[in-house]
């Protein structure tokens, strides 16, 4: 006996579109069944149902600071990554915990909003504004976790490693927020993590490492080494300077670096992978792991354009993520991503080898299945049964939308959507977003505004 019915216009699996498909969903939102039926039950949706668009890479602090270090105003400074670094900096040090949690529950509601059902948050900033941990070790961690439930959205909490400023060196003072000095302390601030996951169904955790630079090799081996099947979140050659870094205290490049030293496999998550040599690009597809790109941001702080075409003809796994939150759209992280490989190419079949299919299905399906091993999640297709029925909805009377068929929907929402298409957002059955309205949006903006205010940072 089905606990909630919804009847979509379209919905879609992995071999295609099912018309007027009704959906039986149990009282934990699990999926029963889906047909194709004539007749419509339970709740009619005027939309195409897609599954759920998962966030594999955020740090949701960064959304306070989104669009702004664009002020060129000093001849002095060439701004780069490491300029808007120093940036990024100057809001971790002034947010409380009351104001992380309203400004995550701001963003995860806007994610919502835009189709994403499950975001993993790649947290380093746990300790008081004087660098001294809070007496819940989790205190950050747990406003996350409590901003991702008012939102709705699921949550993979991945608290960082943070040890050291760079290789070999002392962190600064700057840094004092994020750090924990030995593998010990890591494991404690992991523990009261996972304890803060228990408070909200849609919350689970997993390990982080936030870069080679900022951990100690020694430990990077220990922690890699003992991951018992948890999936790992890790930073690894975004920017230039990174790599050389690497090279200079350990002789290699970062990728190569931690395919020799540990056992690379699909529960590693290497963010960002922008700056790869060809060894690195075939040993990361051959191991099983998968990159995390989050164009919108690598687009924004100048880092690269990842070797995609190179990566995908040997079988890579890849991701997407909202980063620095300066794009929350899935829809254009997949078409930038696709945009910035043909204005290298010069080809327009990104996401196919020719003769292979559609562009938009394969890239929200790769997203889409190394997005849920992101978040430690097992399911293996497109809302298969009893998995959580999780869903972003287009609207069938947006023009573009309501004139395309079946065999073209896919490619018209992923190539000219954007939020205003949007029906809404399900997880495990129950609507997050409906109508344009995430379900906790008044009280998230009002909170916003004036922690905005508070922190005076986009003045
Ligand atoms: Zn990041």
């Amino acid at each position: 006996m089905a606990a909630t019915t919804y009847t979509f216009k379209g919905l879609l699996t992995e071999n295609g579109w099912i018309a007027n498909a009704v959906v039986d969903l149990d009282a934990s939102g699990n999926v029963i069944s889906i047909s194709e039926s004539e007749i419509s039950r339970g709740e009619f949706v005027n939309g195409y149902a897609f599954p759920g668009f998962q966030n594999a890479h955020s740090h949701a602090f960064q959304y306070a600071m989104a669009g702004l270090a664009e002020l060129h105003v000093d001849t002095a400074i060439q701004d780069d990554f490491w300029s808007w670094r120093n940036a990024m900096y100057g809001l971790a040090l002034t947010l409380s915990p009351n104001q992380l949690e309203v400004v995550a529950t701001m963003l995860y509601s806007e994610m919502a909003r835009h189709g994403y059902t499950a975001v993993a948050e790649f947290h380093y900033l746990h300790h008081d504004k004087n660098g001294k941990p809070y007496a819940n070790l989790a205190e950050m961690g747990e406003r996350l976790v409590a901003a991702a439930q008012k939102a709705g959205i699921r949550i993979t909490l991945v608290p960082q490693f943070y040890q050291q400023g760079g290789f070999g060196q002392a962190p600064v003072d700057r840094q004092k927020r994020f750090i924990s000095n030995t593998i010990d302390d890591y494991y404690k601030l992991l523990e009261s993590s996972k304890a803060a996951a228990k408070n909200y169904t849609h919350a689970n955790t997993g390990i982080g490492i936030h870069s080679l630079r900022a951990v100690k090799p020694e430990d990077v081996i220990i922690i890699c080494n003992s991951l018992n099947n948890s999936i790992l979140h890790i930073h690894v050659s975004e920017q230039l300077k990174e790599i050389e870094d690497c090279i200079a205290y350990h002789g290699k490049r970062s990728v190569k670096w931690l395919l020799d030293n540990c056992n690379v496999d699909k529960n590693y998550h290497l963010v960002h992978a922008t700056h790869l040599d060809d060894s690195e690009v075939t040993g990361i597809a051959k191991s099983g792991a998968s990159v995390v790109l989050c164009p919108s941001t690598e687009g924004n702080l100048g880092d690269g354009l990842f070797r995609f075409e190179e990566y995908k003809n040997q079988g890579g796994n890849w991701s997407i993520g909202t980063d620095s939150h300066v794009g929350l759209n899935p829809l254009e992280e997949l078409r930038l991503l696709d945009y910035g490989q043909r204005l290298i190419s010069h080809k327009r079949t990104t996401f196919v080898t020719p003769g292979q299919g559609e562009s938009a299905f394969n890239a929200l399906k790769m997203a889409w299945q190394s997005g849920r091993r992101a978040m430690n999640a097992l399911d293996a297709e497109f809302f298969a049964v009893g998995q959580p029925f999780d869903a972003a909805v287009v609207k069938a009377t947006s023009p573009l939308i309501a004139t395309a068929s079946l065999r073209n929907l896919c490619n018209t929402v992923v190539y000219s959507a954007d939020v205003s298409d949007m029906a809404g957002t399900i997880v495990a059955g129950k609507w997050i977003c409906k109508d344009g309205q995430p379900i906790h949006s008044e009280m998230a903006v009002n909170d916003f505004v004036t922690v905005i205010k508070d922190l005076g940072t986009r003045l």
